[in-house]
């Protein structure tokens, strides 16, 4: 019998993991993008694009797709697309398994202030540091290009945003944009803080390799690093390693 998996990606260990898959014997792999990205780089196996209508909408996609198995390879950040595959698992009895790269941890010379929300991230770099005078003007803003709305109200600060595709308004009014998909280097990161004389950054706790260069950067420069913890995900099974994701796929047959 061939095991048909749902993935659901946008990120870099779903694309790897979609690799593994089609390379599987008895395994036929649909990686599900949601279509944010104009042009996204494509895993191997077959992709499809765009949102289910929900929960109930992806529970009527498992069964018209006869689907065994869904792995949520989503980023951390992607709450409502996790809540929406466990729904539609428990709705439906398709098993569901995340993948998830662990988050990053503070070490030696890090200056991080842990915050909870973007809102939070925002405000932290209005009101903390010495005396409640703020973090510093010139922030490199790491978060994605649909979390700029908590920053839009911060018209003393100037922004560098980094991100994918170009975003949508509302935006900081003081704001230049650099369109870039990573993965950074630690000397692409410095020259880059250093030639915008970059105070302080600010990142989502995304977790990984790909994104960790700034955080070494910002290290070695002194600077202030937001990092806005992941938010709470509902309770589904879940590994950081795509070879227990196979493993899994496996035993699912
Ligand atoms: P989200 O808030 O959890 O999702 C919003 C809606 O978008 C979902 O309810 C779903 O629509 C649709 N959607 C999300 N991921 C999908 C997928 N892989 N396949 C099909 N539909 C999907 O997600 P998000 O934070 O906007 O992220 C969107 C995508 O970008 C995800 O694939 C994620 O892995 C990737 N990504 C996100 C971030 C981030 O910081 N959030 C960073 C890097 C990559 P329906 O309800 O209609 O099904």
């Amino acid at each position: 019998m061939t095991v048909n998996v749902l993935l659901l990606g946008g990120t870099a260990e779903g694309r790897a993991l979609a690799g593994l898959l089609a390379a599987e014997p008895g395994v036929r792999v649909i990686t599900s993008l949601a279509g944010r990205v104009s042009d996204p780089i494509l895993p191997d196996g077959e992709v499809r694009i765009g949102g289910f209508g929900g929960p109930a909408g992806l529970a009527e996609w498992l069964r018209a797709n006869d689907i065994h198995a869904v792995v949520d390879a989503t980023h951390p950040f992607a709450v409502a697309m996790t809540g929406s595959a466990a729904r539609a698992g428990r709705d439906t009895g398709v098993p569901v398994l995340r993948l998830q790269r662990p988050g990053w941890v503070a070490g030696t010379g890090d200056r991080w202030l842990r915050v909870p929300t973007l809102i939070a991230a925002a405000n932290a770099l209005d009101t903390a540091g010495d005396g409640g005078s703020g973090l510093g003007e010139r922030v490199l803003l790491t978060t994605g290009r649909q979390g700029l709305a908590a920053f839009a109200p911060l018209d003393t600060h100037w922004f560098l945003v980094r991100s994918v595709n170009p975003p949508d308004p509302p935006v900081p009014v003081r704001m230049v944009t650099l369109l870039d998909r990573g993965p950074f280097t630690v000397d692409g990161e410095l020259a880059l803080m250093r030639e915008h004389r970059i105070q302080v950054v600010v990142t989502k706790d995304s977790g990984g390799p790909m994104a960790a260069a700034k955080l070494a950067a910002a290290r070695e420069l002194g600077l202030v690093v937001v990092m806005v913890d992941r938010p709470d995900q509902p309770e589904v099974a879940t590994v950081s390693d795509v070879a227990e994701v196979v493993a899994w796929v496996r035993q699912v047959r």
